[in-house]
């Protein structure tokens, strides 16, 4: 304990509430969570100072990656610098990956070798593609979640027309196919993008684009679950219609990959598809710092998801907040950035509580329409699950 004198009494204040006071609050990863609760906090005037530790040095505004990789949008708004976005808020910001969190000392370690002692913490990691053990996924497919992944793709994808112009006809059909696994929204939107784009680049090479597959495999009855009938029937129409066809094979499940190939189960056969570029668009599972948290097990979920209470704390560490991907709620939500951003909002306002002693509030959120691109020049927004807006208005929106 330590003692505080003042001149006509003798408080006493237990020294870990002074020393928690003085340690900043510390925001591991600046997604759509971290980024959003550290700017709520800066424009609060949280008195507390704020850590903000991320891997990359840019924040990346993931649903707008399809017009990064198609260069509709300029890199400045998908994926703005921290440094920028931070400017003149007063939180600091450290590029660094994260390497162990132990909630029990209040201690985060990093890969540089510096270590941060927290008052407060907010956990908003994400989560990273999910392979489900098939057998040469994570090796042979290419991922899409950040800007990495879309350079990467984009690299890969032109190697692979220039290289077509220059093979003869039977080995060069491998080359011009894409095949995405999972027919969610990530799927359909850069199947659409990849259909519209690459009989664009092919074109340019003076080849002939109706050579180009862009095939999606879905393990499923239909693509898009959870997404409203009307908008799933608008999709399939777009999917229809780009450039080239996409192919979509419904109820077929990968069952592995090889190089250049993907093995195919369906109707109880096995069949491969040669293709040069597969992308594996499957779903996600939590950070693996995420499962490292030594927390009681009926803590998170069977997927290893943080559960939280109503204030979006941590059910056994109240000065531990989280939100986004790497969470769930009694009422499940769905993993998009909507929500995150959401919950951000939500545990900056409860730190802002704490620190002044006020009673946290419950998260609200507000689901908005669904948005999908389907192609260059187009989207499709689930505006009262009827509406279809293209163009200019996509950009606006979206
Ligand atoms: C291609 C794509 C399209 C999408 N489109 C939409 C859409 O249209 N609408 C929608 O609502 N949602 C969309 N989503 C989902 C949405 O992006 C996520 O739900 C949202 O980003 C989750 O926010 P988050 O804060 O939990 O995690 P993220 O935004 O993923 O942020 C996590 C951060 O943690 C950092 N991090 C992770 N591990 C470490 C570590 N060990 N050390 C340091 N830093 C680390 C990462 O670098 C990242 O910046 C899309 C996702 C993808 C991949």
């Amino acid at each position: 304990m330590t003692e505080v004198n003042t001149l006509d009494e003798t408080l006493t204040i237990p020294t870990q509430l002074i020393e928690a006071q003085k340690l900043p609050t510390l925001i591991l990863g600046g997604g759509f969570t971290g980024l959003f609760t550290a700017l709520h906090l800066s424009h609060q005037h949280y008195q507390t100072p704020i850590i903000l530790i991320d891997q990359s040095s840019r924040f990346i505004f993931k649903p707008l990656l399809y017009e990064f990789l198609s260069g509709e949008m300029k890199t400045k708004y998908i994926c703005p610098r921290y440094d920028t976005l931070l400017h003149q808020s007063g939180i600091e910001f450290i590029q660094d990956t994260i390497q162990s969190i132990d909630l029990q000392q209040r201690q985060v370690q990093l890969a540089s070798g510096l270590h941060y002692n927290y008052g407060k913490l907010v956990l908003s990691l994400g989560s990273v593609a999910a392979y489900f053990d098939v057998e040469g996924a994570e090796e042979y497919t290419l991922p899409f979640r950040t800007t990495e992944d879309a350079v990467a793709l984009a690299k890969q994808l032109r190697n692979c027309l220039q290289r077509a112009t220059q093979t003869p006809k039977p080995q060069k059909q491998a080359l011009l196919t894409v095949a995405i696994v999972g027919a969610g929204c990530t799927g359909i939107e850069l199947a659409a993008t990849l259909a519209d784009l690459l009989p664009n680049w092919y074109a340019a090479l003076g080849s002939n684009v109706a050579d180009i597959r862009v095939v999606v495999i879905q393990q499923g009855k239909e693509i898009l679950k959870g997404i409203s009938d009307s908008l799933r029937q608008t999709a399939q129409t777009a999917l229809r219609e780009r450039k080239v066809p996409v192919e979509v094979l419904l109820e077929t499940e990968a069952i592995a990959v090889r190089r250049n190939t993907v093995v195919l189960k369906r109707n109880n056969q096995i069949e491969q598809l040669s293709a040069a570029t597969i992308i594996w668009a499957t779903g996600s599972e939590i950070d693996p710092l995420i499962s490292t948290l030594s927390i009681p097990e009926a803590s998170h979920d069977k997927q290893g998801r943080l559960k939280l209470t109503n204030n979006l704390q941590l059910l056994d560490f109240p000065e531990v907040f989280a939100g986004g991907d790497c969470t769930v709620m009694e009422q499940p939500l769905p993993a998009t950035a909507q929500v995150a951003y959401q919950q951000g909002a939500t545990i900056a306002h409860n730190l802002q509580a704490l620190a002044e002693s006020h009673s946290l509030l419950p998260v609200e959120i507000g689901l908005r329409e669904n948005l999908i691109k389907l192609g260059l020049d187009e989207s499709v927004a689930d505006l009262f699950d009827s509406d279809r807006v293209k163009g200019h208005l996509r950009h606006l929106i979206r």
